[in-house]
């Protein structure tokens, strides 16, 4: 017999609503003993059935739903749904190369990261209900999609709330030498799966570099936490005259350095590393002015106890942003904190344009890429925003 989680009465909305994640709370009894990351089927109070889960005592978050059907998981499940998660990148970025194949619950498998990276697939466990399934869904992803290697990058210090350990290393076949190359929108980057951020790369903005296309040419670019020089090469391409790309980490910068030669650009661009507020103070203070500025930092914001330190660093990195505009200018701006919503983030920018006397006027607003689907119900797995404004005369 299958074990089974019956919920608190009227604790079954949010579930009905698309939500994949029941609480501890939520739940008001279990039977038949299930085991740490065993499938269990969940009832609502009045014994309808609302799906089928993986089990976590340990975690705040005592179920995640994998299914609202009655099917098993195994193997066959998961070879299902990583040919669906496939199926859509097909449809919304046929000639990508590179991009995230699974995105958690986006693909409704919560707790599973996949990013391809052209035949190198890199992979995140996140959860235990996940991890311990890793073997099937390895030989999953191998079947569905031919890969070179399946490296591991579990190294995410959410898997410590699991009851997990952090892990990385090849899981299967035949890692390139890294650093590798991978292409985006045409472009080529130089990517390291083993030691780089996250898990190389931040595939998340591949739609939104394009996005500068109309607002860069003849442009000198400021790229504010550029990471490997993605925006600021995608820049160059679209025919800005000279980018400066500033980041805190050497190694960061460095690959930036790499990234733009591999594509041809040697004398129009330029890497700094060093901390982004300092930079931009100084660079403030030097009276240099920009055409575009571009800024995406880390998640200031990483749980909601850290909302308000971290409103007023966006706050900042956008006042001092916006300092360095020429008039008619564009400012693109991010924040990839899922715990800053989208409605505060547009209004602090607009504090901010106050602040620094830069009237704005909105050009775009955008999200994460197509490949980090959004699944309606589940609002943590929206996160990015991207806003471009111009600054008026
Ligand atoms: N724009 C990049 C992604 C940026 S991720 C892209 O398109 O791929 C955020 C970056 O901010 C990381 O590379 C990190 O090294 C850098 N960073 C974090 N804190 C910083 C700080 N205080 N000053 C400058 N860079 C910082």
């Amino acid at each position: 017999m299958m074990a089974s989680a019956t919920l608190k009465p009227r604790h079954e909305q949010r579930i009905l609503n698309g939500h994949l994640w029941i609480y501890q709370g939520n739940v008001a009894r279990l039977d038949g003993e299930p085991s740490p990351g065993d499938i269990v089927d969940v009832f609502a109070a009045d014994g309808e059935f609302l799906g089928r889960g993986y089990y976590n005592p340990h975690s705040q978050i005592a179920i995640r739903l994998l299914t609202r059907v009655k099917e098993p998981v195994d193997r066959s499940f998961f070879l299902r749904r990583i040919q669906r998660a496939r199926a859509w990148r097909a449809r919304v970025m046929p000639d990508a190369t590179s991009y995230r194949l699974i995105y958690s619950e986006g693909d409704l498998l919560p707790g599973l990261i996949v990013d391809r990276y052209e035949d190198v697939l890199v992979v995140q466990f996140l959860t235990l209900g996940m991890d311990a399934r890793r073997e099937i869904i390895v030989e999953a992803l191998v079947e569905a999609e031919s890969p070179r290697a399946v490296y591991e990058r579990s190294d995410v210090p959410s898997r410590r709330y699991e009851g997990l350990e952090l892990r990385q290393g090849l899981l299967w076949g035949e890692l390139p030498e890294q650093p590798m190359v991978i292409r985006e929108n045409g472009l080529s980057f130089e990517i390291d799966v083993t030691g780089g951020q996250k898990t190389g790369y931040f595939l998340d903005q591949k739609e939104n570099r394009r996005s500068l296309a109309p607002f860069v040419p003849g442009a000198r670019v400021l790229d504010v936490f550029c990471h490997n020089g993605a925006f600021a090469v995608h820049a160059l391409r679209y025919g800005a005259r000279e980018v400066l790309g500033v980041d805190s980490s050497e190694q960061a910068v460095q690959s930036a350095r790499r990234n733009a030669a591999l594509n041809g650009y040697t004398k129009s661009a330029w890497f700094v590393e060093a901390n982004a507020f300092d930079f931009l103070r100084e660079m403030d203070r030097s009276s240099e002015r920009f055409d575009v500025v571009i800024l995406d930092p880390p998640a200031f914001a990483k749980s909601k106890a850290h909302f308000e330190p971290a409103r007023r660093g966006y706050k900042e990195v956008n006042l001092r942003g916006l300092k360095l505009l020429h008039p008619g200018g564009f400012l693109v701006t991010c924040s990839c904190s899922h715990h800053m919503p989208a409605d505060e983030f547009y209004r602090l920018v607009l504090e901010a344009a106050n602040d620094a006397r830069r009237p704005l006027r909105l050009v775009e607003s955008r999200g994460q890429a197509k490949d980090h689907p959004i699944l309606a119900g589940v609002p943590e797995s929206a996160y990015l925003k991207c806003l471009i404004f111009q600054v008026l005369e």
